[in-house]
């Protein structure tokens, strides 16, 4: 169980997980545990340095302290600071190597961390298929001693226009997926998606994502073959959060980006191919999901064995319809051509 707090000077902390989808599905826990602790003893969020620019939008007025490279330089940091408890979301021994200098540690079943953990329930499972991600961490934190939550999304930031954003509504489309190609739908049918909105809507497209999305943002832009606004790794993770916050409608696959678009609470198409959305798809009800069912999925690989027909029998028509159902709904006028 974790320690009642019971000094400001007794800091609790929570180690976040590393991916910043899992971060966003992790943020119902987070309030819970805040909730929890009930101004009794402050809570430090430890997390990827790469992450923490987000920090102010996703978590504020939490402090947000950054993983240094080497894990095992954390111990006098968090010895000195007299924190009393630490419940890790990750489940990697890095992550228990990090907070060794707190007297509870306490993280999901990892028989080879056993040793470094105080705590180690085994990580929740549903007897229906998968159980959410963000269940699987409020469960954690219940099974801690914490009492039950709902999976629910704390309220979006307001964020302002980047100045550089075009006047009329645009379209975002985010192609890469961090985790592997497997993930990855065809150029040719976000041209053609891109293609239709552009008609229909006046939607302008703006191509949006790291630096190593750029293969695949220009894979789009060539199969478009139109000019298009492409701005892979040319922002921040922040300034990507300002350009979706704005965005008309966001077209992307099962990323970081799109719980970036539940958590801001702005319509988006996800496509689903190789992952499972019953598992880690986007809280809320802003962001729809395109899938087309093939028995191999899920099959969670980074890159696919087969003939990727997850992502090549998915058609321009399955996006277009969730993509013109959000349109619709936002009363807009629809020009089919
Ligand atoms: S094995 Fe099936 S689900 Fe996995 S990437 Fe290939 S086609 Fe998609």
């Amino acid at each position: 169980m974790i320690p009642a707090p019971n000094s400001p000077d007794h800091p609790h902390l929570l180690r976040l997980p590393n991916w910043l989808g899992d971060l966003v599905l992790a943020l119902p826990a987070v309030h819970l545990y805040q909730r929890w602790l009930n101004h009794r003893a402050p809570l430090i969020l430890l997390g990827p340095s790469s992450l923490a620019p987000l920090a102010p939008i996703l978590l504020p007025g939490l402090e947000y302290l950054p993983t240094p490279p080497l894990p095992l330089s954390l111990y006098p940091t968090l010895k000195n600071r007299n924190v009393a408890s630490a419940v890790l979301f990750p489940n990697s021994i890095r992550t228990a190597l990090e907070t060794l200098s707190v007297p509870y540690r306490a993280g999901f079943d990892q028989k080879i961390r056993h040793p470094l953990l105080t705590d180690h329930p085994p990580r929740r499972t549903s007897p229906n298929g998968y159980l959410h991600l963000s269940d699987q961490y409020i469960g954690l934190l219940q099974d801690l001693g914490l009492p039950s939550a709902k999976a629910e999304l704390p309220p979006p930031p307001t964020l302002s226009k980047p100045k550089d954003a075009p006047a009329q509504p645009y379209l975002a489309i985010l192609p890469g997926a961090a985790y592997g190609p497997a993930k990855r739908w065809d150029p040719s049918s976000f041209a053609s998606v891109i293609r239709t909105l552009q008609k229909s809507h006046s939607l302008q497209p703006v191509l949006l994502g790291g630096s190593n999305d750029r293969t695949a943002c220009q894979a789009v832009a060539q199969a478009l073959g139109s000019p298009i606004t492409d701005l892979s790794g040319k922002t921040t993770t922040l300034e990507l959060a300002h350009w979706l916050a704005h965005a008309e409608l966001i077209l992307c696959h099962d990323s970081g980006p799109m719980h970036l678009a539940a958590f801001l609470r702005k319509p988006a198409v996800a496509i689903f191919g190789s992952t499972e959305p019953a598992w880690t798809g986007p809280l809320g009800s802003s962001v729809s999901i395109a899938q087309h069912k093939v028995s191999c999925s899920p099959c969670f690989l980074k890159t696919c064995p087969l003939d990727h027909r997850c992502m090549t029998r998915l058609t321009p028509e399955e996006v277009l319809t969730p993509c013109l159902h959000h349109l619709t709904s936002m009363n807009k006028k629809i020009k089919y051509e």
